[in-house]
């Protein structure tokens, strides 16, 4: 048996042709301010993306490229100029801002209605409790995949492995959202195969290339890989054993092109869905 191979790439190309559509339909375009800090290259990268899905969109975009030196005072004098801005809807500090400023603070400094991270707490507490609003772009983006390839999480048993506030934790959250039996794993699990061999739905976020390896899946399993890491060779890689995993499962994710361009693709929803909500 070989898996199905879930394509993030085209998936997300339809979302973002579908949020450009009700786009068109609203009074005014949706505004996406980014806030780069420093020059970290991956950085960079991750920003000239949502720049150009921005484009693709039809949403107007504005970049804050600053110096390593800014200080937290004259970023959370930015935060608080775009917080107020009415052709701004959603606001994203990429990270990780350098060290020497107070990322958490800088988060919650973010309008939570314009928090198109989903990171503040105020939009993490309405998660835990189920209520509508923005959801975590990487997780969220999990959910829609599940969901375009006919997956019903309800009562399967996933198991996530790690436990991030940006990942791990919101992932398992929306998993219980739909009715999943949910087993979060992290660093000082015992016997991670074992719990890996029970999922119906093995979702891999813990950053450690060949991690999960096929002797760890079961036959028919969905396997979703959030991990982005660089092998040996420096290519990128997930946390799967992709070749020998791809054997057992039924479905599974590349990396790259699978959860990172709908990770993307999710970013540009929660801006069409900030833009509603500010009328
Ligand atoms: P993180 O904050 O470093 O968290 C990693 C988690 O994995 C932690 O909970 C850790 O456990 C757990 N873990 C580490 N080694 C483990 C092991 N050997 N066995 C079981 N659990 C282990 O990372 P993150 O921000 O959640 O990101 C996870 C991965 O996803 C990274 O590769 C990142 O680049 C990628 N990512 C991808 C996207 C995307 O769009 N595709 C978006 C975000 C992140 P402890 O808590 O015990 O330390």
């Amino acid at each position: 048996m070989s898996a199905i191979i879930m394509d993030g790439k085209a998936l997300a190309e339809k979302v973002k042709d579908q949020v450009r559509a009700q786009a068109e339909g609203l009074a005014r375009t949706p505004g996406l301010a980014v806030i780069l800090v420093g020059d970290n290259p991956a950085s960079r990268v991750y920003v000239n993306g949502k720049k150009k899905d921005c484009a693709q969109c039809g949403f107007y975009s504005e970049e804050y490229a600053l110096p390593v030196e800014t200080t937290q005072q004259e970023l959370l004098g930015l935060i608080e100029t775009l917080n107020s801005r009415e052709d701004i809807d959603g606001i994203l500090l990429q990270l990780p801002v350098p060290a020497h400023l107070d990322e958490q603070a800088l988060l919650h400094a973010i309008r939570p209605d314009k928090d198109v991270d989903c990171f503040h707490p105020y939009n993490v507490g309405q998660l835990m409790i189920g209520e509508k609003g923005f959801q975590p772009c990487t997780p969220a983006g999990v959910m829609r995949m599940l969901r375009e390839y006919g997956i019903d999480p309800a009562g399967k048993r996933c198991v996530v492995i790690g436990r991030s506030n940006i990942v791990g934790k919101p992932q398992a959250l929306l998993m219980l959202r739909e009715n999943a039996t949910v087993t979060i794993c992290h660093s000082r699990t015992q016997g991670l195969k074992e719990e890996c061999l029970r999922a119906d739905i093995l979702v891999a976020a813990a950053g450690k290339a060949g991690l999960v390896t096929g002797d760890m899946i079961k036959p028919g399993a969905v396997v979703i890989d959030v991990a982005m890491n660089r092998n040996a060779e420096g290519k990128l890689c997930g946390d799967v054993d992709f070749a020998a995993v791809q054997e057992t499962a039924g479905y599974i994710t590349p990396v790259p092109g699978g959860v990172g361009p709908m990770t993307r693709a999710m970013l540009m929803e929660n801006t069409l869905l900030a833009a509603r909500m500010h009328g």
